[in-house]
């Protein structure tokens, strides 16, 4: 078995580095940070998320798991007192697969076009104000969009920005797209539906925009500047984003632990009496 590692940077997160490099040296993992199995990411959500544009061209191939030195993430279910472990399973077991959607992005300017993919969500946004974009959904015009900017989320990036902005929490099975606003302006010229969509796979969303316009378009974690937008095209993407599950971490109790608390479900379990 062969991993890669990318840590935070901090201390901490370096001193754990060094520790699992030790503890798998010793188990006989391999280190590879060109054709891994495994990619492991020591640090926060964000960690995993810069660990996978690294190996954005692998997606395919690698298998994600993370370890967070905080508080656990949605993407980094190990504690840092866990790598003995980790490892200790990493070298005796075949861990469980799971597989998460993606977002692809067609950003399409006068002088061609990119494709990107997030893990969490794309986000555009005007650099000089106020964003001004029509949305196309299936080729049919939908709406005029006009306010501060639109976050177009994976369903496990949906805990992320999209729940800040009042979209729903979608379970990682389902492949689907969340096309959420950031506070519309709504009178007769512009009118927006003023919740969030969630789009099924086989449906695709264009945002249209003046090409004029500078846009500050955000995948994930990176913050880009774009000029001569003609359209942009998501769609959920054909490949998807594989984790290596060496215990069971239910998305839900991941939802629960990070913004409702174990408490507070304790105390709604003992309120639940049979009729
Ligand atoms: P950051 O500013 O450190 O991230 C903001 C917070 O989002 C961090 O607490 C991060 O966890 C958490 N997070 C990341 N992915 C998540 C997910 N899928 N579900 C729940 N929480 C998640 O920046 P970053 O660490 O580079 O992360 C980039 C992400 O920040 C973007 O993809 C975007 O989703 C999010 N963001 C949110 C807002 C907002 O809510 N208003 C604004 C901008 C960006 P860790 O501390 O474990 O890294
Ligand atoms: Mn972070």
């Amino acid at each position: 078995m062969k991993y890669a590692l990318l840590d935070r940077g901090d201390r901490l997160s370096r001193q754990l580095a060094e520790q699992f490099h030790t503890l798998a040296r010793a188990r006989g993992l391999i280190h590879d940070e060109s054709a891994p199995d495994i990619v492991l990411s020591i640090g926060g959500d964000g960690t995993l998320l810069q660990a996978f544009h690294r190996f954005r061209d692998k997606v395919r191939n690698v298998a994600f798991v993370g370890v967070h030195t905080g508080h656990l993430g949605f993407y980094a279910d190990w504690q840092k007192n866990e790598l003995t472990e980790l490892v200790e399973l990493m070298a005796s077991t075949e861990p469980k697969t799971v597989s998460y959607p993606l977002v692809k992005v067609e950003i399409v300017t006068n002088g061609g076009t990119s494709v990107y993919m997030a893990l969490n969500e794309f986000t555009l946004k005007s650099v000089d104000g106020t964003l001004v974009a029509q949305l196309n959904i299936n080729d049919e015009p939908f709406e005029m969009f006009r306010g501060d900017g639109i976050v177009v989320s994976t369903p496990s990036g949906s805990t992320a920005y999209n729940k800040s902005v009042g979209g729903a929490v979608i379970h990682p099975s389902l492949e689907a797209l969340q096309i959420a606003e950031i506070a519309s302006i709504n009178n007769r010229v512009y009118r927006t539906l003023g919740s969030s969509i969630i789009l099924p796979k086989h449906h695709h969303c264009d945002i249209v925009t003046d090409p004029e316009e500078p846009l500050a378009i955000g995948i994930d974690h990176l913050i880009m500047q774009f000029h001569e937008v003609r359209s942009i095209v998501c769609t959920v993407a054909e490949d998807k984003v594989h984790f290596a599950r060496y215990r069971p971490f239910p998305f839900w109790n991941r939802v629960r632990e990070a913004f409702i608390g174990l408490d507070q479900a304790q105390m709604a379990s003992t309120q639940k009496r049979p009729r």
